[in-house]
């Protein structure tokens, strides 16, 4: 864990306002509806960066910027905000600590899994998070989903048990789900007083105190506490789970596991370092509750998020690659070393213009410098910083390692690209992001307006990698693909608002892959010699198949200049639009390592249309025979229903070619989870509704893509046929 001294000597450049020990980058992370909008907004309240507290169902909320999210309450776009948090001594709190500023950034996570991408994106770059949960309904599927993606990510974790004041609100079963569902290590360290309407604040568990919010409207100040003694009727509670936390905490951390053993005080101070050693190590998830809404909570809650997630020095270095090798850099987080940032959000902001969202990973930045982008192999100059402050947007001079902060004006970049020094040539391992699994036909209502959908459609695409849009070569159809239909809605919506282009849509057509099963090596050649100057163009390559989610990786490993190293870029760009056309059955290529390896030239027929050609056909042929697959989108399907509709709900399911993965009865309800291939789903919210009288629901997201079992695989490449709309 960091000393704070010798850090500052050796990572802190002299002029930053905020040493890095001192950061943290956090993002709140929740089902849709557990209140993350609400809490972000208390934050920013009493950081005191907005003076009017917004609520949601105002629609004046800062994170939501865009019209649709007001109007849908879906925090669709993540959001960086920067904030700053003083600790108050009162709070019993470490330390070094005490009285200290903090630099707080927060990026704001969505919660609806039609907008993946941007909770993926927002994961890459944070370097702990909040898990909101709703102190009623406790764990629901979506929260599993954010939750898995925390872990992919490596994201130390606290947990806020949100809506305290709700009827029905109950933390421990809260707790208990989060333990039972999620497999969480995660103990209290804030209980609650009480609960619904008489939930009237918190135990400190560690230093065994009672913190009691008024009650009354908000002052600008915020919600004052006050710290009590523990009330009588809850002292035995709050004793147990100090003892609780501590045998936890004794069972992972060794030197509270000495103090255990040689029945030594264990001080809150020692206590608490070593809760936040093991939450950033993610081997414990610290519980806090509290009502967002009725602002009780959120003043401690902004103390454990700086008490216990990491700054950027408690987490491992960021990976990076040096591009088209197997080389691994890592980029600890340090002012002194040469610049390298990853670019994980664009924007277009109504009033400043295109902002490209980035972190410093190490280094610095000053207005003026120039970075250099290696996917393009170019250099920009940096005119313009920014930082979001609240509502406010703020001119900065410079940025260091660990600050989040947004370009102005910059053209040729996108999400996922490393911003670097020159003489730094590495790409940082960028977020993989979920392939789309539907898609549809669109064009615009009025012709006129065809140029401006392209345009519109194309920026879009630009700012979320989950959405593609392309033409169907054969029927000359603008296809469009995204994560779910609500996803390519919203695109549609933002067209209208933001382009003014109103648009029809096709029906939603599933969105097949292909991928290879085992290795081969291919060769294509594209030679032309009829009179005057030829063709030339040669390359060997070897196929293989890739780790599942890892996408397309391509390499450059030819020796001895057999290709020369000007139409290595070529035979890259013939891989990669072979890869996009498909080679099997005309859909996308997915999860592949191509090296390229070997190949010839001509001294004079060789340019680089010829090694573009090559680069098609050996894809081409290595792809026939490394056993190529079709693959199919699987859902996880998360239906509820009166017991008596179980049975009938089940086998519509298996009839789906749905494959039962949970059978959840209580209380007369069974949930049942299942994955199902997304082709078996169209009409499922009729069918379910008449097999059980309008009494089940279900939700579905997209869980993962297998292989086309070979008993319906003709009739998928059939329909495929007919339905060119259908290919991406
Ligand atoms: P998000 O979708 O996770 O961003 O959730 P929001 O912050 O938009 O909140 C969803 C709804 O829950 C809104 O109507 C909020 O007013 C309400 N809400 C949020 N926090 C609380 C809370 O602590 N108590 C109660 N009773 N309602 C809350």
């Amino acid at each position: 864990m960091s000393d704070p001294a010798a850090i500052n000597q050796s990572v802190n450049s002299p002029q930053r306002q905020y040493p890095l020990e001192r950061t943290r980058n956090f993002g709140i992370c929740a089902h849709i509806d557990a209140g993350k909008t609400t809490t972000t907004e208390r934050i920013l309240f009493y950081t005191g960066l907005i003076h009017k507290i917004g609520d949601v169902d105002d629609g004046n909320t800062v994170t939501d910027w865009m019209e649709q999210e007001k109007e849908r309450g879906i925090t669709i776009t993540s959001a960086a905000v920067t904030s700053f948090w003083t600790q108050k001594k009162e709070a019993g709190l470490q330390k070094n600590f005490e009285g200290i500023a903090h630099r707080i950034n927060i990026i704001d996570t969505p919660g609806h899994v039609d907008f993946t991408a941007e909770v993926e994106r927002s994961m890459r770059v944070l370097d702990g998070a909040v898990a909101v949960f709703c102190g009623v309904a406790g764990v629901q599927p979506q929260s599993e989903t954010v939750w898995r993606q925390a872990t992919k990510y490596k994201v130390p974790r606290i947990a806020f048990v949100n809506k305290m004041d709700r009827t029905g609100a109950n933390f421990d079963n809260a707790l208990n789900d989060m333990r039972k569902k999620l497999g969480a290590y995660a103990f209290p360290i804030y209980l609650n007083i009480g609960a619904e309407d008489k939930f009237a604040g918190v135990i400190d568990v560690v230093n065994q105190k009672a913190i009691i919010w008024g009650e009354g409207d908000l002052t600008n100040e915020g919600l004052k506490y006050e710290i009590t003694e523990i009330p009588e009727a809850h002292k035995e509670r709050a004793q147990t789970a100090l003892a609780e936390l501590i045998d936890a905490v004794s069972n992972k951390d060794d030197s509270i596991a000495e103090l255990v053993l040689e029945d030594k005080p264990i001080s809150a101070p020692v206590l608490k370092a070593a809760i936040r050693r093991l939450t950033c190590k993610i081997e414990l998830i610290p519980v806090l509750c509290g009502t967002a809404f009725k602002k009780k909570g959120i003043q401690v809650l902004i103390d454990a998020v700086v008490d216990y997630l990491p700054s950027p020095l408690d987490i491992p270095p960021a990976q990076g690659m040096v591009p088209d090798t197997e080389t691994s850099l890592e980029v600890p987080p340090n002012d002194n070393s040469k610049f390298c940032s990853l670019a994980f959000k664009l924007w277009t902001d109504p009033y400043a213009g295109k902002l490209v969202f980035f972190r410093v990973y190490s280094g610095q930045l000053k207005k003026g410098d120039s970075i250099y982008n290696p996917r393009t192999r170019k250099r920009e100059r940096v005119s313009r910083l920014m930082v979001i402050q609240g509502s406010e947007r703020k001119d900065v001079d410079s940025v260091y390692s660990g600050d989040i902060a947004a370009l102005v004006g910059l053209r040729n970049i996108t999400t996922g690209d490393t911003l670097c020094n020159e003489d730094f040539d590495i790409a940082l391992e960028p977020p993989t992001f979920p392939e789309p699994v539907i898609s549809m036909a669109i064009e615009p209502k009025s012709k006129a307006d065809q140029d401006k959908m392209s345009q519109g459609l194309q920026r879009l695409a630009e700012e979320d990698p989950t959405f593609r849009c392309f033409t169907n070569e054969e029927t000359g159809q603008l296809i469009i693909a995204g994560m779910g239909e609500l996803h390519l809605e919203i695109i549609r919506d933002r067209l209208k608002r933001e382009f003014s282009v109103e648009a029809d849509a096709g029906a939603p057509q599933i969105a097949y892959r292909e991928t290879i099963t085992k290795p081969a090596e291919g060769e294509g050649k594209f030679i032309r010699q009829s009179g005057g100057r030829g063709q030339y163009g040669h390359a060997i390559i070897d196929v293989e198949p890739n780790e599942k989610g890892k996408g397309i990786e391509i390499l450059n490993k030819v020796v001895g200049g057999t290709i020369p190293k000007e139409y290595i870029p070529a035979v890259h760009a013939g891989i990669e639009e072979a890869i996009k056309s498909g080679v099997y059955a005309g859909f996308q290529v997915i999860d592949i390592k191509v090296s390229i390896k070997d190949g010839s030239f001509h001294e004079v027929d060789s340019n680089e249309l010829a090694f573009k050609m090559a680069g098609i056909f050996a894809l081409k042929d290595a792809f026939a025979q490394a056993g190529p697959i079709l693959l199919e989108p699987i859902m996880k399907v998360e239906a509820t229903t009166p017991d008596e509709y179980q049975g009938d709900i089940l086998g519509d399911i298996n009839r789906r070619r749905g494959m039962i993965q949970g059978v959840d009865a209580k209380n007369g309800q069974t949930v049942l989870t299942a994955q199902v291939p997304l082709a078996e789903m169209f009409g499922y919210a009729t069918a379910i509704r008449s097999l059980s009288k309008g009494r089940a629901s279900y939700s579905m997201e997209p869980f993962s893509f297998e292989q086309v079992p070979n008993s319906v695989l003709t009739t998928v490449m059939d329909a495929a046929k007919k339905r060119p709309a259908a290919r991406s």
